[in-house]
């Protein structure tokens, strides 16, 4: 009988596991597959490694992340990436900060921007933007007069928080929140100085020093018992827990549970969230050209990147370069082909712009659609209130945990917020 089974090796779910371990709850941590980091496992070719996408750390020692890797008593060094360079429209390269020093040193802005942008952080300092959260970044632009760079810098942070790139779509409400806690700590985002993969690995030890994992272990659904989960089934048998934790999309939530096991308006809201998609491309670069460690934006296709091999040494071979971008786009676009042809090829001309070295020395490249990126876009029509809970109605003891929940805060941070809600939570009903 374990006190708790956990379903997917998620980063959410290993994190989770490794909590509750250290808690003293004996853990069984169930996955499909034979890795870790579901959606963000590690991948390998020609020495390169790396995770998909470019798995960032928000608000860096001052996030959530760090909160959990406190708690488990790791410190992991993390690389701040507060700076970053935009190609512009002009096809010039132009520096801004984001985060320390702050947005006044960005060489982006005008003089009216830089009192616009001022003006704009006084203001935010103490809302609470909750009725801004249905109105889109468009709208608000307008109606605050907002236009020039100081637009094109909201963008570009929106692109990256929330994964969206249209403007009529984005959370105004979640845009402001990331902007206003940025200027707040003081801090944008960071990377683990030795990478994800060292990191997973501390968790794994950490579930094992008080339970197990089983890997290639496919749970075929969640036993229910008189309204109170009782174990989860895999492999032909029951395995028995007080608490079960499902760190896989909520969309795949129905289909581990027993037919009108929770009600019939959650099994509608898991099922009809739209996750975002995005294309990443990956540029394996055979000597070193870039230096510096920051994010890239790219204006057309909006998108972000960043040469992650300057972040993290494991990421490419001694002397060579793993350089990745990150192109949010709509699930119709990631459906044809010849869209997602177009911008690989735009984001592999802006790279070629932005680090004119870059011409000579790509050594391959790798494309990759992600059909679901968060698995819940956050966007105006599709806020923390439409997400699932983190308890599931009608089932004692069933938790849902990760990016598909109605965690506070952007991509990157939802993720371990409801780590640590759901952790909360976890031990008030089994002290209940
Ligand atoms: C390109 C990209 C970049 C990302 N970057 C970041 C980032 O920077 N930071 C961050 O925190 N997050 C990032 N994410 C998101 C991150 O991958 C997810 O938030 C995280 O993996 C949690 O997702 P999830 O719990 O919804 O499940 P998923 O990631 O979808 O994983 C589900 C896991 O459960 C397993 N599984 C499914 N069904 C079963 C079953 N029946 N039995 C056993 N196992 C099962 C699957 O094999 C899989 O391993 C990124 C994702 C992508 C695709």
């Amino acid at each position: 009988m374990f006190d708790c089974i956990v379903l997917g090796a998620t980063l959410p779910g290993m994190a989770l596991g490794a909590m509750l371990a250290r808690a003293g709850w004996k853990v069984l941590l169930l996955e499909r597959k034979q890795v870790a980091g579901g959606r963000a496992a590690p991948w390998y070719r020609d020495g390169y490694c790396s995770l998909p996408g470019i798995p960032r750390v928000r608000y860096g020692e001052k996030g959530p992340f760090y909160r959990i890797c406190k708690q488990l008593g790791l410190e992991p060094r993390l690389v701040p990436l507060n700076q970053a360079w935009v190609l512009d429209t002009d096809e010039k390269v132009r520096r801004i900060t984001i985060g320390r020093p702050g947005v006044s040193r960005a060489d982006f802005f005008s003089v009216w921007d830089r009192f616009f942008a001022w003006r704009l952080l006084r203001n935010l300092r103490g809302e609470t933007l909750e009725d801004l959260e249905e109105e889109n970044l468009e709208e608000w632009f307008v109606r605050n007069n907002i236009r020039g760079s100081l637009q094109k810098y909201l963008k570009v942070l929106a692109c990256e928080s929330t994964h969206c790139t249209v403007p009529e779509k984005i959370s105004a409400g979640e845009t402001l929140r990331c902007f206003q806690k940025v200027f707040q700590l003081h801090a944008y985002l960071a990377y683990p100085r030795e990478g994800w993969v060292p990191f997973l690995e501390q968790l794994e030890q950490e579930i094992r020093g008080n339970g197990e994992i089983r890997w290639n272990t496919r749970a075929d659904g969640i036993e229910i018992e008189n309204g109170r989960v009782v174990g989860v089934k895999a492999a032909g048998t029951i395995l028995k827990a007080g608490q079960v934790v499902c760190a896989v999309p909520c969309q795949q939530l129905a289909g581990l549970l027993p037919e009108g096991a929770t009600t019939k308006d959650f099994e509608r809201l898991c099922r009809n969230v739209v996750p975002s998609t995005a294309l990443v491309v990956d540029f394996a670069i055979k000597n070193r050209i870039f230096h510096k460690k920051g994010l890239w934006f790219f204006l057309d296709p909006l998108s972000y990147g960043a040469f992650l091999s300057n972040l993290c040494h494991r990421h490419a071979p001694a002397g060579k370069q793993l350089a990745t971008f990150v192109c949010p786009c709509s699930p119709g676009e990631i459906r044809q082909p010849e869209v997602t042809r177009a911008l690989e090829k735009k984001i592999e001309a802006n790279l070629k712009k932005a680090v004119p070295a870059a011409e000579m020395a790509v050594e391959w490249k790798r494309s990759h659609l992600v059909h679901m990126l968060d698995s819940v876009a956050i966007q105006a029509d599709q806020t923390r209130k439409d997400r699932p809970g983190y308890h599931v109605p009608n089932v004692k003891g069933l938790f849902l945990v990760g990016d598909s929940t109605c965690a506070p805060g952007a991509c990157m941070e939802m993720e371990y917020e409801s780590v640590l809600a759901c952790f909360e939570r976890m031990a008030a009903e089994r002290n209940d």
